[in-house]
């Protein structure tokens, strides 16, 4: 990866992965699950990871997270050498630099939405007004201020992911990744979540999902695909520093009459 691929004036990249390879063993067997992966991510980009089953895509995400690490090569994670970290600092990262969001939103079923998006900052000098005041905008960012009471159960599939994702973003931090967020939702919740993700890239977050569908992919700026372990594409749709495209929230007959109304 050459420093001319980045253009003049940029950002340090949130993500620098080189020819990362990750394997398992598994008693006399081993499982390469990446096999020398390179990836740059630029602030502000809202990437899909796309690939089969089986094709790496947890795996490097694990390493993104740093709930994982790199059996060869190098990540680079907002310009820091995680392999430099010791447990302390690497929760420390986790918590400050990642927000996650799972398929199964690992929500806590007998905390209130509000308890369980203030739970992060529990790990953080945060006072406990503090606490309430932006878990209470981070519901209200994602559509559920009059929500925050409610258990995890007394909300539908599509609220939870999103308290999920306040969850997320309440500690600020300035890349999310998500393993398939939507992938126990329905078309009409998944648009809705995925609408949010876009709320977030837009409000200046770098989104990192993975997904299979082609659909949630459409929402992403960069598409990247996966097979047996390495990058086999590379697409970007939209510029870094645009919006976020919407593909699903205007239908095409409703964007053809609101042109005609806005011409
Ligand atoms: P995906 O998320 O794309 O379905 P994964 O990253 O989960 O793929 O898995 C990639 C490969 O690595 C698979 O062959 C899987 O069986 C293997 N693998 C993943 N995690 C482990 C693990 N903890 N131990 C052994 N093998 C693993
Ligand atoms: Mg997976």
């Amino acid at each position: 990866m050459s420093h001319a691929a980045v253009p003049a004036g940029a950002a340090r990249p949130v993500i620098l992965l080189r020819r990362v390879v990750k394997s398992y063993r598994m008693g006399d067997v081993e499982v390469v699950a990446l096999r020398g992966v390179s990836l740059t991510v630029e602030p502000g980009d809202f990437v899909a990871i796309m690939g089969a089953s089986g094709s790496g895509k947890s795996t490097m995400m694990n390493i993104l997270g740093c709930l994982d690490v790199p059996s060869k090569g190098q990540f680079y994670l907002d310009g820091v050498d995680v392999r430099t970290l010791d447990e302390a600092a690497l929760s420390h990262v986790r918590n400050r630099k990642i927000g996650f969001v799972f398929q199964s939103f690992n929500l806590i079923p007998r905390a209130t939405a509000r308890w369980n998006v203030e739970l992060p900052m529990l790990y953080m000098n945060v006072s406990a007004g503090e606490r309430r005041r932006r878990a209470e905008a981070a519901l209200e960012l994602v559509g559920l201020a009059d929500r925050g009471r409610h258990l995890p159960n007394e909300l539908s599939g599509g609220q939870q992911q999103r308290v999920a994702l306040a969850r997320a973003i309440v500690t600020n931090p300035p890349l999310v990744l998500a393993d398939e967020p939507t992938g126990n939702l329905d078309t009409a919740t998944s648009r809705e979540v995925m609408e949010m993700f876009s709320e977030l890239n837009r409000l200046g977050r770098t989104v990192i999902l993975i997904t299979h569908e082609y659909d949630i992919a459409a929402y992403a700026k960069r598409v990247v695909r996966l097979r047996d372990g390495l990058i086999i594409d590379d697409r970007r749709e939209v510029a870094v520093d645009a919006p976020p495209p919407q593909p699903s929230a205007v239908t095409a007959e409703e964007h053809i009459f609101s042109q005609g109304v806005s011409a």
